[in-house]
């Protein structure tokens, strides 16, 4: 099974594909594929390094390669979580293309809906695991130990592009290039929308039985 799980910054889409993972298949996160690029100074990642640092879009060729070719990969064969991918009608094009070739489709598309004044909320509390990528927030969901990751023990980070003009860069194209996929994956029947505003837990709770109910269609 594919699903993919759209939502803008700090919807809550790395919490919860890290929630599903295990009953879906991996959890391949654009975002997190682009940061690793950077860190390590591919050149990829010095050719992404300007859009990702602003909050822009990395052009729709550059991402649907990417995440195409981490789809191709052996554990992600038969099913995945996709998050942040696609962000674009031209990046669900591209990734229909693909999965028609190999004879799948997309099975589920997870909007997780949260008002603004929230996702600013939570992404000025957020922080990542260095190793895992897992996200915390000071308030809302804080580590065990401050400043370490509950599953690996891994330093936590604040991302660069969490300050308010690549905040604000990036919630206005989640509304201009991100939100006509909702009609796109609601057009193919296979949209589900959550109330991503409520407590973690209860957002998986949602989550888990919309994936549930898909499966068993
Ligand atoms: P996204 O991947 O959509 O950008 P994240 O999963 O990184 O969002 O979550 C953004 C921040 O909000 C993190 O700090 C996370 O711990 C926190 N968070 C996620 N879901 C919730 C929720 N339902 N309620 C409160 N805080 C949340
Ligand atoms: P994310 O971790 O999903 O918030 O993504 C961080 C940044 O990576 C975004 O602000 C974009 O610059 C870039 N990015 C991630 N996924 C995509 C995508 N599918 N298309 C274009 N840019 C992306």
């Amino acid at each position: 099974m594919y699903t993919v799980i759209i939502g803008a910054a700090g919807a809550g889409k790395g919490t919860q594909a890290a929630a599903v993972q295990k009953k879906i298949g991996p959890h391949l996160a654009s975002g997190d594929m682009f940061r690793e690029a950077m860190a390590q100074g591919t050149p990829i990642g010095l050719e992404v390094r300007r859009f990702v640092n602003s909050g822009s879009l990395v052009p729709d060729v550059v991402a649907a390669a990417m995440v195409l070719e981490r789809l191709s990969r052996d554990d992600a064969r038969n099913g995945a979580v996709l998050d942040g991918f696609p962000r674009t009608v031209a990046q669900a094009e591209a990734l229909d293309r693909e999965l028609e070739k190999r004879g799948q489709k997309v099975d589920q598309a997870l909007y997780l809906n949260v008002p603004e004044d929230e996702l600013l909320r939570r992404l000025a509390g957020r922080w990542l695991c260095r190793v895992c990528q897992m996200p915390y927030h000071e308030v809302s969901n804080p580590p065990k130990v401050a400043g370490k990751c509950d599953k690996d023990g891994g330093d936590l980070f604040q991302r660069r592009d969490d300050t308010s003009d690549a905040i604000r860069t990036r919630l206005d194209l989640f509304f201009t290039e991100t939100v006509p996929l909702l009609d796109y994956y609601r057009s193919s029947g296979v949209l589900d929308e959550i109330d991503g505003a409520q407590e973690i837990e209860k957002v998986s709770h949602d989550v888990v039985a919309a994936v549930r109910r898909r499966k068993g269609v």
